[in-house]
């Protein structure tokens, strides 16, 4: 994610802003836990048969979870907001089930034991209504929260960070990634897009149905569905892969042409820094929407109806977040700076594409972190979770470590990194373990402890 940072000033000018409008309760104090999970369930495969029309804002929905069980079980746990369940079934065998608020709890035939497979089959239905973050505001009746959205006649996804019960039930913590199928039907004059590859458009009465396979696996923040009529424009990246730009034909055909005609050159710079692209498609779609940020939503960045600031080193962060934070994902929220840091640290390389004027970055960013006394980027309350500390100083944690190893054993290492952690989830020890182990110097392990977790800053080790 890259969010745009509004000054204050302009908050407080914005006349729309002005109207009517109700911020949820500042909950500095709310600690990043993992509630909305389920310790006990592995899913392995959503399969999401999903029918809306922006019109209406109706969306119905028939989840197929593929599950297995990490302990002995009697009932499962799902995160879903504010969408009514009318049927559940596991394994074919309708069961009881009961709804909280964003708690969906199924009880399953009898005590499964750890090991156990099963598929539960979920249909449920209305109006999505977005999951409001601490400090969020609804403006003019107009949510400004996560999960599915909805605004002239179309429809698209933000998820992260737990947007994603706002429509599907799920297992919501980035540390249960799954596969994906999406089939959703819309009005035949949209197109829907979500995130792999398209497999099939069948038409209906007055439908069609766009069925999207996502063969590697994806933390729930990622998954994303859009549902607009759009211009396609295919844009060859490189031998074997093109990108798909879908941009809302209210936005016209040539919308933010100037940055995504540079997605070839961001792609090889990617590939000759850490390695080849991760996912089988790659895609970047528009939306209406005036959201304040882009997200790296996989295999399909997500871009809002708006120019934001940043440029195409923007562009840059969230194709990097292909290969940290989609591919490598954190295992838990805490540790979000090993997604946000690295995006921020490629932004940088991008931008300045030399050594001396990277330098002088760096020691901007540095001059400015010790200036405002910056926290450490291992953040534990949820309030900090997009907080400048996660981005800036979790780009310096590397930069201070490639100042320390040197370049060629910091390009060792972040390859390295990359394919030890590849499709699957890391904590921070694990990223202090292989820096120690694939830099040769097991001394970076306090310096990384320090930059990392610290309250105080740690000087800038000397290049
Ligand atoms: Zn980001």
């Amino acid at each position: 994610m890259k969010r745009l940072v509004l000054p204050l000033w302009l908050i407080l000018c914005t006349p729309s802003l002005l109207a009517s409008t109700v911020t949820t309760p500042a909950t500095a104090h709310i600690p990043l836990e993992t509630a909305l999970r389920d310790p006990a369930i592995d899913v392995e495969h959503y399969d999401l048969d999903l029918t809306s029309d922006p019109a209406t804002q109706l969306l119905d929905g028939v989840a197929t979870l593929s599950v297995s069980l990490k302990q002995d079980a009697s009932e499962l746990t799902l995160a879903l907001h504010a969408l009514p369940v009318t049927v559940v079934l596991v394994d074919g065998q309708l069961v009881p089930f009961s709804q909280s608020p964003d708690r969906l709890n199924i009880q399953l035939p009898e005590v499964l034991p750890a090991g156990a497979a099963f598929q539960v089959v979920i249909h449920y239905g209305g109006i999505p209504q977005q999951v409001l973050e601490p400090g969020d505001s609804v403006v003019s009746g107009v949510a400004d929260g996560v999960g599915w959205k909805t605004i002239r006649r179309s429809s698209y996804v933000l998820n992260e960070p737990d947007g994603a019960m706002s429509w599907f039930p799920c297992n919501d913590v980035p540390s249960d990634k799954a596969t994906y199928t999406f089939h959703v039907t819309v009005p035949d004059t949209l197109r829907a897009v979500a995130n792999g590859q398209l497999t099939s458009t069948v038409s209906g009465p007055g439908t069609r149905t766009f069925t999207y396979d996502m063969d590697s696996p994806m933390a729930t923040y990622l998954a994303t569905v859009h549902i607009d009529r759009y211009t396609q424009v295919t844009l060859p990246l490189r031998a074997g892969l093109e990108a798909m730009v879908s941009i809302p034909t209210m936005l016209g055909a040539n919308f933010q042409k100037a940055n995504w005609q540079q997605l070839p050159a961001m792609l090889k710079f990617m590939e000759q820094q850490v390695g080849p692209y991760p996912f089988g498609t790659f895609g970047l779609i528009y939306t209406q929407g005036q959201d304040d940020y882009a997200l790296e939503t996989q295999a399909l960045i997500t871009y809002p109806g708006k120019a934001l600031g940043g440029g195409a080193g923007g562009y840059l962060h969230e194709i990097s977040h292909q290969w940290f934070g989609n591919s490598v994902t954190p295992a838990n929220w805490q540790d979000i700076w090993l997604s946000e840091g690295f995006a921020t640290y490629f932004e940088d390389l991008w931008v300045t594409r030399d050594a001396a004027s990277l330098k002088q970055r760096v020691l901007t960013r540095l001059n400015k972190a010790q200036a405002s006394r910056m926290p450490a980027p291992y953040v534990t309350l949820r309030h900090d979770l997009f907080a400048p500390r996660v981005y800036q100083r979790g780009a310096l944690v590397l930069h201070a470590l490639r100042a320390t190893v040197g370049d060629a054993a910091f390009q060792r290492f972040l390859r390295g990194y990359y394919q030890r952690f590849a499709y699957k989830n890391v904590s921070t020890p694990d990223f202090i373990r292989a820096a120690a182990e694939l830099t040769g110097k097991p001394s970076v392990t306090l310096m990384l402890q320090r930059w990392i977790y610290d309250a105080v800053m740690p000087p800038f080790p000397k290049s």
